[in-house]
């Protein structure tokens, strides 16, 4: 028995349209009477969840005759994927929109989208329409693949076009995408959540936890490798829980082995493991598939008990201490960063003290700090003994005093060393890259080295990067 509660949708959805097709050549026109193509731009806020969203969006885009343009003043459609993790986030998005309506004044051809996880809420969906009216297109996490039939409305049909689903029981394969990298990839292999910390909108907005059939999830990484991918970042919410509602019994770590077997594919990393479901199995696959990054990143969130409680997180700070004893003892170079909330509702002087002690005990080679942002419709928003500013700054500055310190010794050990470092980027000649712990390393090199793996020595550390010398 599973609880598998969903089917897989595997349709090339940009054919299969009279409306695509119409679209497209609405697009081809623009470009024989303009003698350019129509331009799309992507505003992208939050997570790597959200990054990958924006590359699937940039396919559809491409598929129906956009170009990419850098700047938002060339484009003919501008689009906002929200987040609504933090508040912080949510005001940048409605301020900037607040820019956007001064172009769309110069422009009244510009189409102007909204999607993301801020729209997948009916109250926030209502402002942007009351307040900001001159957007266009409004849709959510799950309607991604409807955005040229939206596009077609608003532009063909001259009509504002909503496409929202609170939740969906599907999921859409082959939708086309346009990575942003060659050399490395983001690949879904689960959506959305099932496990409603209290302090998290994630499962109200993106909907219940749902992986993808491990096969979807191979050939589309193999695709990937032929086109000369090196490494694969696999993405869920919850990674660790991988397969559990698949009719095939096939978990996280069986996942890992196949991965690893795939020619081409150099480097896997995985985001996000919950701490409750990190298991042995997991632990032994990281150590026996050679191509599995030695880094885990690992959300901690609080070191009190009653503070993991309150969160739901259903771990414990003793639980999590094993975790990264076994860890360590298995793989003892491996790299553990986290996450951290400071200031969650009831969070007293001595719980603060447990995540700083948890800090101290852990060693964190790196850490997401994050002052605990209230979210309508979630259970802490309703808690009592909310954290006023000021404490929550004073403690958040505290537990910074005590992280950099740790994160700098931890890179100190790495100075004259030589590690595999994936060059990413380039500027002005010098490289930037990641190393398979996903510390971030700056040396000289040439252009030609963007997309290769090259061993370099450390000179230099500081808190959040290193510099080296490529060896030859
Ligand atoms: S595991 Fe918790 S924090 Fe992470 S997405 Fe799910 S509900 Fe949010």
């Amino acid at each position: 028995m599973t609880d598998k509660n969903y089917e897989i949708i595997s349709e090339d959805i940009r054919t299969d349209s009279d409306k695509i097709i119409e679209l497209k050549n609405c697009n081809e026109q623009f470009f024989i009477m303009e003698g350019r193509r129509k331009k799309y731009h992507i505003l992208t806020y939050g997570c790597q969840m959200n990054e990958h969203d924006s590359e699937k969006i940039a396919g559809m885009l491409t598929s129906v005759g956009y170009e990419e343009t850098d700047d938002e003043k060339q484009a003919d459609l501008v689009i906002f994927n929200t987040c609504l993790i933090r508040e912080n986030a949510e005001l940048r998005v409605f301020g900037k929109l607040g820019e956007v309506k001064g172009l769309k004044r110069n422009n009244p051809h510009m189409l102007v989208a909204v999607c993301g996880c801020m729209m997948q809420r009916q109250e926030i969906r209502e402002k942007v329409l009351k307040k900001f009216s001159f957007v266009d297109i409004i849709f959510g996490t799950n309607t991604i693949h409807e955005l040229p039939m939206l596009i077609y409305d608003a532009e063909i049909n001259k009509r504002k076009s909503v496409g929202i689903v609170d939740d969906t029981k599907s999921i859409y394969e082959n939708m086309p995408k346009r990575r942003k990298f060659k050399h490395k990839a983001l690949v879904n292999i689960t959506y959305g959540c099932d496990n409603f910390c209290t302090y998290c909108v994630v499962p109200y907005v993106r909907g219940r936890e749902k992986s993808r059939e491990p096969d979807d999830i191979i050939r589309e990484i193999k695709a990937l490798a032929e086109d000369g991918c090196k490494e694969v970042t696999l993405l869920g919410q919850n990674v660790n829980s991988y397969g559990r509602n698949l009719d095939k019994k096939v978990t996280f770590a069986d996942l890992l082995y196949q991965i690893n077997k795939i020619d081409g594919i150099e480097r896997i990393r995985f985001m996000t493991s919950h701490p409750k479901d990190l298991t042995d199995d997991l632990i032994t696959a990281i150590k026996e598939c050679g191509k599995v990054c030695r880094h885990v990143h690992l959300p901690v969130q609080a070191g009190s008990n009653e503070v993991l409680r309150r969160m739901n997180r259903k771990y414990t700070k003793e639980h999590y201490l094993s975790l990264v004893e076994k860890l360590r003892k298995d793989l003892p170079d491996i790299a553990i960063t986290t996450d951290i909330i400071v200031g969650f509702p009831g969070e007293t002087e001595e719980d603060f003290l447990e995540t700083i002690d948890m800090v101290k005990k852990v060693r964190f080679d790196s850490a997401f700090t994050f002052l605990y942002s209230m979210r309508e419709g979630t259970a802490a928003a309703k808690m009592e003994n909310q954290i006023p500013d000021d404490v929550k700054h004073k403690r958040f500055d505290r537990l910074l005093e005590v992280l950099y310190p740790i994160v700098l010794e931890k890179n100190k050990e790495c100075l004259g060393k030589v590690f595999p470092v994936l060059v990413e980027t380039v500027e002005n000649n010098r490289l930037t890259g990641r190393t398979e712990h996903f510390r971030l390393v700056h040396f000289k090199g040439s252009r030609d080295l963007v997309g290769e793996i090259v061993n370099v020595r450390i000179t230099k550390v500081k808190t959040f990067h290193m510099e080296g010398e490529i060896l030859e």
